[in-house]
């Protein structure tokens, strides 16, 4: 395959690193160079942050172009996204070591569908009128923020830039976008499909490059608003270093999904829940499952029948289409899976299934780690704990009802879960008392554009998806106006 040499997207031009430097993008199943991109430092980012927010300035986007115009050139970038699912399905597995069938089935579809979402929202967004005495009339505006900083993982970077920047163009907001120094060229790809399309220069901007990159956004002061999904631990780095400037901030972080299994499930359509809630992208999914709550009763049922269901998990290569566990994103994410599996042996844990990296010339060269199922693990070990973010679980026993419901609230994260049960009453009660940003029942792992997603506890704040994102990228303004001739003032 032929190197790609990227530029980044800065105030409608393709630009290099002030300083030249350049990053690799390696396939992380074979070490395969895919390409190069330019890695920017804090003079690159300033670059962007000014153009953006010069841009927004003018007013062109957000307030002389009509929503509906803004709505016109999202929902074509949402038509070519559709139209170029092979070419960029594949360049995403390439670099992130997803399996193609996923990128091709599920991210870059859902990201053109998330296009199209928020260009039909664009002309829908409306204060109110605000019911005061007659003799006055006060109305809201709801307006852009101005200037929003993202910065996205690797573990689906297109369709995590698009449930970003969607919602913020759509509501007149200007953008620079940092995805992941691993994962950066859909991003890229994505902005060749703004400019094609006409987005202005300036409204949309993409720069490349790693930790560093990423905290001078976050640091910049002319950065209204910052959206950032990633890891817990960055997001305090975040925190932190937005504070000076005190932007608007949304956090998409961590999780430890629990998934509750009742004796009175569907065992055959639980179990095709549980292996997509733990193995899909290879682990490497904030809302996996990992957490498996089993009732006592079905427990060595359950087991019998998973776990040959997990030994036959076809790993390998991103873009093989039989493949459906691909490779781990580096190294350190290898090392941290295989730290966590020696954590839960330490603390008495029982391997099921997998427990290494596979063997054999295929995967001599690539991040490959087998999916993992441990037993005889309590929920407080450090294993039911941590986020782990690779192809690791834990089937842990529970009595009843309100046993279920503890285990999966005992945990730091909160982001979303699943309840497997025939008794709706039970379902919904489970659904009310689980503290968690999403609740699938009967179902897991499952994302729709118009449903908002989002953490409690430090699973992150602010919501992606839905009108609720759309809210997220705006603010309110009141606006009173007197009717009345003869006014009393206090210091007349
Ligand atoms: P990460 O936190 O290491 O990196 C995420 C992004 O932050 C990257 O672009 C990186 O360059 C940047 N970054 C790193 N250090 C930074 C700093 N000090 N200041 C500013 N930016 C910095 O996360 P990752 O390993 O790429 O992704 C995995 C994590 O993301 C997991 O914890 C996962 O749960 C989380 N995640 C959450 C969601 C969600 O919607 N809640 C979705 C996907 C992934």
């Amino acid at each position: 395959m032929k190197v790609q040499s990227y530029a980044a997207y800065v105030n409608g031009k393709w630009v290099q690193a002030e300083n030249g430097n350049i990053l690799e993008v390696r396939c992380p199943a074979d070490q395969e160079l895919v390409a190069t991109v330019p890695e920017m430092g804090i003079a690159d980012i300033d670059q962007a942050v000014r153009a953006a927010k010069a841009t927004f300035l003018k007013e062109e986007w957000s307030s002389h172009m009509n929503a509906p115009t803004r709505g016109k050139l999202l929902r074509e970038i949402g038509r070519i996204l559709h139209e170029r699912v092979d070419e960029l399905a594949k360049l995403e597995s390439l670099s992130s070591g997803k399996p193609i069938l996923e990128t091709s089935l599920i991210d870059i579809h859902m990201a053109a569908d998330c296009f199209e979402y928020y260009a039909d929202l664009a002309a829908h967004i409306a204060g109110r009128q605000v019911p005061l005495a007659q003799q006055a009339l006060d109305f809201t505006l709801r307006e852009p923020i101005g200037v929003v900083g993202m910065i996205v993982p690797f573990n689906f970077p297109l369709l995590l830039a698009s449930f970003k920047v969607a919602p913020a163009l759509a509501a007149g907001n200007t953008v620079v976008l940092k995805p992941s120094e691993f994962t950066p060229l859909t991003a890229l790809e994505l902005a060749k499909i703004a400019e094609e399309v006409g987005v202005p220069e300036g409204v949309f901007n993409v720069v490349t490059g790693s930790a560093e990159a990423g905290k001078a956004l976050a640091e910049h002061a002319d950065i209204d608003k910052l959206s950032f999904t990633g890891s817990t631990n960055t997001a305090r780095s975040i925190v932190h270093g937005s504070s000076n400037s005190l932007k608007r901030l949304t956090l998409e972080l961590g999780g430890k999904g629990p998934n509750l299994l009742f004796a009175d499930c569907d065992l055959d359509q639980a179990i095709n829940g549980v292996m997509t809630g733990a193995f899909m992208n290879q682990g490497e999914v904030c809302i996996a499952g990992t957490r498996i709550l089993v009732q006592e009763s079905i427990f060595d049922e359950f087991i019998k029948r998973f776990i040959p269901r997990v030994e036959q998990l076809p790993m390998g290569h991103p873009l093989d289409w039989n493949t459906r566990v691909g490779a781990l994103i580096s190294k350190a994410q290898l090392d941290k899976v295989e730290y966590f599996v020696r954590r839960g042996l330490e603390e008495g844990g029982r391997i099921l299934c997998g427990g290494r990296r596979p063997q054999g010339e295929v995967y001599d060269k690539g991040f490959f780690f087998e999916p993992t199922v441990f037993v005889d693990l309590t929920n407080d070990c450090e294993v039911c704990q941590e986020e782990i973010f690779g192809p690791v679980v834990v089937v842990i026993p529970f009595s009843d009802e309100e046993e279920a419901i503890l285990l999966a609230n005992d945990s730091k994260y909160g982001l979303a879960g699943g309840v497997w049960t025939k008794d709706i009453k039970k379902g919904l009660r489970a659904a009310r008392r689980l503290k968690l940003g999403t609740v699938w029942v009967n179902n897991y792992n499952l994302l729709r554009v118009e449903a908002p997603f989002g953490g409690y506890k430090m699973s992150g704040f602010g919501r992606e998806l839905g009108l609720e994102a759309l809210s997220d990228y705006t603010q309110v303004k009141n606006v009173y106006v007197e009717l009345e001739d003869e006014i009393l003032y206090l210091y007349d």
